[in-house]
């Protein structure tokens, strides 16, 4: 893909086409967002105008006249430098067979030379996987371009050692490389990552881009995907087509939810955990090489997350009388939350909810999880058994 033909991205994409215009190209770029909104997508387009033999020259006069950034979600960039499309490099690239194209991911290292490596499943990103795939290759010169590019996915998952690892070649990247990290918590990277670095902020898409770009399910399943992912239409359209749906899974999460009884608790958890993992199986032909238990505590997070924005919703109706609330659909078992938590037991039990991800993040009793949140919910004593 061309960056003239990222969606939603203009700012992202005027930022990299006018360093490559100038003559301003930074050794590494951290491309902060959230997921499913472009970055991989735009690291590839801008990979493939690196790389390109014969890249177009930008046609707009640089006397002074400044680009116009706020030209927002055209889905065709303004005439700009990009890839040429044709070229030996830009259809090796569009057929994922680029040697001078690096993508670095954890699960990298069941492809490991190290037997011992290969066995192992990591939940961050490792040192092995870092020297191995990226400080090895990115001494060796580039075999087709002039330049070679990594792009690291996930990267909020370094680790210090992995970080400290890449802290001389982000630096100075050997072999006029260039190396993008693609940050989904910019918190997470040391301030010596960050500092080698140029950032570029990605923002999330509008509901009203969103839905178009979803015209195979309602505007209804749109709207709240697009409210509950805050703006990624990656992450709306993947959960549109997992089987059973996402959005009639939490349909009926809600519904269970608003109407819980102390004695359907163990039922309701039990529902909750083969749910999900119908829902990571689904996830996992979506996605092919991934993890299988980073999606299964993904999809079990989907359900804490609605939870979340139930709650949320619950605050808002309580103040602000409801407008724009993610569950606008089920305003009925949103007004039952009201009801039963209230405004203040609606802000606890946000917290509670969030703990309740890092026991799912930390992988602590998976099988118990929900069934100890539905029950402090049901504990906090508002709801009459
Ligand atoms: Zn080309």
């Amino acid at each position: 893909m061309k960056l003239g033909d990222i969606f939603c991205q203009d700012r992202a994409v005027n930022t990299l086409t006018r360093a490559f215009e100038t003559g301003r190209l930074a050794h590494a770029y951290i491309f902060d967002g959230i997921d499913g909104i472009g970055r991989f997508t735009t690291a590839k387009a801008f990979a493939r105008l690196l790389l390109c033999k014969s890249p177009e020259i930008a046609t707009l006069s640089r006397n002074g006249t400044p680009r116009n950034d706020k030209t927002p979600c055209t889905g065709q960039g303004a005439k700009q430098a990009d890839s040429c499309g044709k070229c030996e490099s830009c259809r090796m690239l569009d057929a994922d067979n680029h040697p001078d194209f690096h993508h670095i991911y954890k699960e990298l290292i069941q492809f490991s030379s190290d037997p011992t490596n290969r066995k192992k499943q990591p939940i961050d990103l490792p040192i092995d996987v870092i020297r191995e795939f990226l400080i090895e290759k990115i001494q060796i010169r580039p075999s087709l371009s002039a330049s070679k590019v990594f792009v690291i996915s996930e990267s909020e998952k370094l680790n210090a050692a992995s970080q400290n690892a890449l802290l001389k070649v982000l630096e100075e990247p050997p072999n006029k490389s260039f190396i993008i990290l693609l940050c989904s918590k910019l918190d997470n990277l040391l301030p010596t990552t960050r500092s080698r670095s140029q950032i570029v902020h990605f923002g999330p898409l509008s509901e009203e881009k969103i839905i178009e770009k979803m015209p195979e399910v309602s505007q209804t399943e749109a709207r709240y995907l697009a409210r509950l992912t805050n703006g990624s239409l990656g992450q709306a359209q993947i959960l549109s087509k997992l089987e059973p749906s996402f959005y009639s899974v939490k349909k009926e999460f809600l519904d269970r939810f608003s109407a819980l009884q102390i004695a359907d608790t163990v039922d309701f958890a039990q529902w909750i955990n083969t749910t999900a993992g119908k829902l990571t199986e689904s996830w996992l032909k979506l996605k092919a090489g991934a993890s299988k238990s980073d999606l299964g505590r993904t999809a079990k997070k989907m359900f804490v997350l609605s939870l979340i924005s139930a709650f949320s919703d619950a605050m808002k109706v309580s103040f602000a009388g409801g407008e724009k609330i993610t569950n606008f659909d089920q305003s009925q078992q949103v007004k039952s939350i009201v009801q039963k938590f209230g405004q203040l037991g609606s802000a606890d039990l946000i917290e509670t909810c969030y703990e309740t991800i890092r026991f799912i993040d930390a992988s602590v009793n998976e099988k118990l999880v929900f069934e100890h949140l539905l029950l402090t919910c049901l504990n906090y004593g508002i709801i009459k058994v």
